[in-house]
């Protein structure tokens, strides 16, 4: 009888790092976690590397490392996949089921997380808080005129578990709510008070425009020049999803020649944000990828991280299979 690999390689850099709780459940399960010691995601030829050093290798959690055919080549006793997160963008889904590799994420794990960040985003693009700060703290009063929030319309692209979480907190703010989605939620809609339109009438009609839809080939540069171009010039858009819904050139211009009045982005085409014309723009807030980085979600998505591990380990199906 063969031995069943026991490594794990977590290079996820936030996997366990806030709660003993995800590292406890594995290695009471007999594994042994190896770490990405780089302090950043892995390179694929990192990971190729590592991946040699440490064979044989069970699983992976991963955060935004991409996960490729070759990664996959080079770890032949792999069998899952465990994003320790929600978009699985990064990881070669197809190559994975050719293999027999399951895939794995924490959905809802991480949803208030990312929806409190989207609200924190609007208020102060809304009321220019980032720059209020960094003024008077500097000794200068400067009274920055802001826009209200309350009764205004908000566009929620992608209303799925984070796009909802948004809704509802949009109606605490006595908002009117559009959505767009290719698979419109009926009960959700009636509930919380979802109007659904087309892409187009979202853009031309809502105030603040939140990005909620995985990437893909079909939503990649979801928002270019043109749709860019369809916002009111007091809108404000906010991206907590992936950088690569929004064209960042087009958005570059949009923001520097008025088209829209501001952006709030969590996510960039390429990460961390270097050398980016952005920085230089007075009306965009920038944050790195925290979306996630509270404590309970990092609790909860650890620990569903971990138990899918163990279920596939023990042959059960994951509770989250991608
Ligand atoms: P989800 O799967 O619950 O919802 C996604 C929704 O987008 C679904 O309702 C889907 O039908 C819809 N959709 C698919 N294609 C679309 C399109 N072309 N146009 C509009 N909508 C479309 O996922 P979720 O948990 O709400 O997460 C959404 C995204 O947020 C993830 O894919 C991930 O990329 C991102 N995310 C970011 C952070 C962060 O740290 N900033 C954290 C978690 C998730």
């Amino acid at each position: 009888m063969t031995c069943p690999a026991r490594n794990i390689l977590v290079t996820s850099l936030s996997f366990s790092k806030y709660s003993g709780e995800p590292k406890k459940i594995l290695e009471d399960n007999g594994f042994t976690l190896i770490w990405n010691e780089k302090n950043r995601p892995l390179k694929e030829e990192e990971m190729l590397d590592l991946l040699v050093r440490v064979r044989p290798v069970f699983a992976l959690v991963v955060g935004v490392d991409p996960v490729t055919e070759r990664i996959m080549d080079a770890a032949p006793e792999l069998k899952v996949i465990a994003k320790h997160g929600v978009g699985v963008d990064n990881i070669d889904l197809v190559a994975a089921h050719k293999r027999g590799i399951i895939v794995t994420n924490t959905p809802g794990a991480n949803n208030q997380a990312v929806a409190d960040l989207v609200w924190g985003l609007i208020l102060s693009a809304a009321r220019d808080i980032p720059k209020a700060d960094y003024t008077t703290r500097r000794g200068r009063w400067d009274r920055f005129i802001g826009c209200e929030v309350w009764g205004k319309t908000i566009g929620i692209i992608g209303v799925g578990q984070i796009g909802l979480a948004v809704a509802k907190r949009a109606r605490g703010f006595n908002m009117r709510i559009l959505g767009y989605d290719p698979v419109p939620n009926l009960g959700a809609a009636m509930e919380i008070g979802i109007e659904y339109t087309s892409l187009e009438n979202l853009l031309k009609e809502s105030d603040i425009v939140s990005l909620h839809a995985p990437l893909n080939s079909e939503t990649y540069h979801l928002i270019d020049e043109q749709k860019l171009r369809l916002m009111k010039n007091s809108a404000i858009l906010v991206n907590t999803a992936r950088g690569d819904l929004v064209d960042e050139e087009a958005l570059y211009r949009a923001l520097k020649n008025g088209w829209i009045k501001a952006a709030a982005l969590d996510v960039f085409s390429r990460e961390p944000l270097l050398d980016s014309p952005l920085v230089e723009l007075e009306n965009v807030i920038l944050t790195p990828h925290i979306g996630a980085y509270t404590y309970e979600a990092n609790y909860r998505m650890g620990v569903a991280a971990a138990k899918s591990i163990v279920q596939v380990f023990k042959g059960e199906k994951p509770d989250f299979e991608v």
